[in-house]
């Protein structure tokens, strides 16, 4: 396939050069002018789009989704398919296909799960939103650069997943850290907590595969001084994503709400550039301004 790719940062450059090593001609582009070994540099949003099987969208938010929609729907070649994997809101998502139907564009929402090192490894989750027609032609796609992709529903359902999903993962982060603060004040051993929980009710992916506890549970970012891994401010923007579409939608989410208030004070407080799970670091020191 002829492929263009937008947005070559942290995810989608290691994304774009899975797909070259599989075999497709890829044509990037990015602001920052990022090259990427055996992807085709453009100049320009209309030169990485322009004759293209698919384009592919890997950005930082909502808002420069739409501008760049704005500028490459118009010049994509009719049933081209444009698929954009950045984790942005649902109502932006909306927006992206409606304006690529207006033109003849099949369109997939897919943001992604699994970070940088899914991304390199081409272990990714793929949630999609968008007709099966449009998910069929990226499915492929999905299959090279991840080990996973699910159909999740309509226009928007692959972004809706995804806040679902790292809304858990973001409450569940903090009561793990919660629990082995808890733990370390009653002077229960770390890895005898480990042992019980990942086996009992308690356990769950904060716990089990990712614990933020140097030196127990399989290697994580606390077995590298909490260097990311996920970093504590993109938790902060799918906690805000989550919160804006419960606030949209009247869902009630106060744990949710609750958490995004623990992880912005934390990126204000020393917590940005960090991984997500330093949150146990944070709590350990209010408890400690407590004494
Ligand atoms: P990043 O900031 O490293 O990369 C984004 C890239 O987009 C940058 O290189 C930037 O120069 C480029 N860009 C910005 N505006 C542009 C424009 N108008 N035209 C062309 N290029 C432009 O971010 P990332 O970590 O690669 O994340 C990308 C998306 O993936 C985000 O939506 C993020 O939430 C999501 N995500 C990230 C992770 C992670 O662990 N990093 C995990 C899952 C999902």
């Amino acid at each position: 396939m002829r492929i263009g790719f937008i947005g070559l940062g942290n995810m989608g450059a290691p994304m774009a050069a899975n797909l070259v090593k599989a075999g497709h001609q890829v044509c990037g582009h990015d602001i920052a002018g990022v090259s990427v070994d055996g992807v085709h540099a453009a100049g320009s949003l209309a030169e990485a789009v322009s004759d293209q099987d698919v384009v592919i969208t890997m950005l930082p938010n909502g808002a420069i989704v739409r501008s760049v929609y704005d500028e490459i729907v118009p010049l994509a070649r009719k049933h081209a398919c444009l698929v954009d994997c950045s984790t942005i809101d649902v109502e932006s998502a909306r927006a992206a296909h409606a304006l690529a139907h207006d033109f003849e564009l099949h369109s997939v929402d897919a943001p992604v799960s699994g970070g940088v090192a899914g991304a390199a490894a081409g272990t990714l989750t793929f949630m999609a939103g968008g007709s099966l027609a449009a998910f069929d032609i990226a499915h492929p796609l999905f299959r090279i650069m991840g080990q996973k992709a699910v159909h999740c529903g309509a226009q928007g359902a692959g972004q809706a997943a995804k806040i679902c999903n790292n809304m858990i993962l973001g409450i569940s982060m903090i009561a793990v850290c919660e629990a082995i603060g808890l733990a370390d004040h009653l002077g229960l051993d770390r890895q005898k907590l480990f042992d019980v929980v990942s086996t009992s009710s308690g356990s769950c992916w904060s716990m089990n595969t990712y614990a933020p506890m140097p030196g127990i549970g399989p290697q994580s970012p606390a077995d590298n001084d909490f260097r990311p891994g996920f970093a504590a401010e993109l938790m902060m923007k799918d906690l805000s994503l989550s919160q804006a579409a419960a606030q949209a939608t009247g869902a009630a989410t106060p744990l949710g709400a609750h958490a995004l208030e623990l992880y912005q004070a934390f990126v204000e407080h020393g917590g940005r550039g960090r991984d997500f799970s330093a949150m146990v670091t944070a709590l350990a020191d209010l408890a400690d301004s407590r004494d």
